[in-house]
């Protein structure tokens, strides 16, 4: 019989109720890993919930608001015992060129993004020194290692997203404690439905393989971010784009 390679660990997943997150989370639970699914959907996550049953644990968090995320982290540790694996992975996009776009428009995707991300880092990283142990997966995008045009706000914030990943991991290593992030393509999810076909097509020609990436395809490789076998790897980029050429 194969050993299943999550068997009881605990995986924090932001944005857990749509998209990567979503299918990330599936991919842990088939490999016997505790969900602490953690969503501003709350109804998304009562949905996925009922087809992923109880080791899918749901708490409602959004990443932006501090105090809100060290309550929700501090109740997941005491519910589930430790946290094993934190992904960072809710996101937002609001696509527009710098001269049309507004400060509003970029405080929000620097919040979600960035702050988020780092909020959530925060309150988790203490039980992991604690432990000793842990592992740190951001989702990221490719767009925040080449910047892409009409995202200002949403190519910064993943280019912090990465960097914050090096910092974490030099910090972080002494404690045993590994940080990468994962910088994908466009994948089919929600996040990018409101794209119109032409836009799809341009990006898909803009690829070696010439089309996007399904979910399970980056699920995939945060899996292998956050299992031994990858032991040796810190404070990475890890690009998973199809050969994107922006
Ligand atoms: P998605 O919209 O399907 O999922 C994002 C999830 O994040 C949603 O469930 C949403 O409710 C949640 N979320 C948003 N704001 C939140 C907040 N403040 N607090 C908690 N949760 C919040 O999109 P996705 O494509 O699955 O995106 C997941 C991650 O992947 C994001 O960080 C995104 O930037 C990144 N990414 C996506 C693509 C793509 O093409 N889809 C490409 C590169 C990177």
């Amino acid at each position: 019989m194969t050993k299943l390679k999550f068997k009881d660990k605990v995986i924090l997943i932001t944005g857990a109720a749509s998209g990567i997150g979503l299918e990330t989370a599936k991919k842990f639970l088939s490999e016997g890993g505790i969900i602490a699914a953690c969503d501003v959907n709350e109804k998304g996550l009562e949905e996925a919930q009922k087809s992923l049953g109880i080791k899918y644990r749901t708490y409602k968090m959004d990443v932006t608001n501090f105090p809100e995320v060290e309550r929700v982290i501090d109740t997941i540790a005491k519910d589930l015992g430790h946290i094993d694996v934190l992904v960072n992975n809710a996101g937002s996009v609001r696509e527009k060129p710098l001269l049309e776009s507004n400060i509003e428009d970029f405080d929000f995707t620097l919040n979600v993004n960035l702050k988020g991300t780092y909020n959530t880092t925060k309150a988790v990283m203490k039980y992991m020194v604690k432990q000793n142990s842990g592992v740190v997966v951001n989702v990221s995008s490719i767009v925040g290692v080449y910047g892409n045009p009409g995202q200002s706000a949403y190519s910064a914030s993943k280019a912090g997203v990465n960097v914050l990943a090096k910092v974490w991991a030099k910090e972080f290593a002494r404690y045993g404690i590994r940080v990468n992030s994962i910088a994908p393509g466009y994948v089919r999810t929600p996040l990018i439905s409101g794209l119109s076909k032409e836009k799809i097509d341009e990006i898909k020609s803009k690829t070696l393989l010439g089309r996007l990436a399904e979910p399970v395809e980056i699920a995939n490789v945060i899996l292998f971010l956050a299992s031994n076998e990858s032991s040796y790897i810190t404070g990475q980029v890890i690009g998973v784009d199809g050969g994107m050429i922006i």
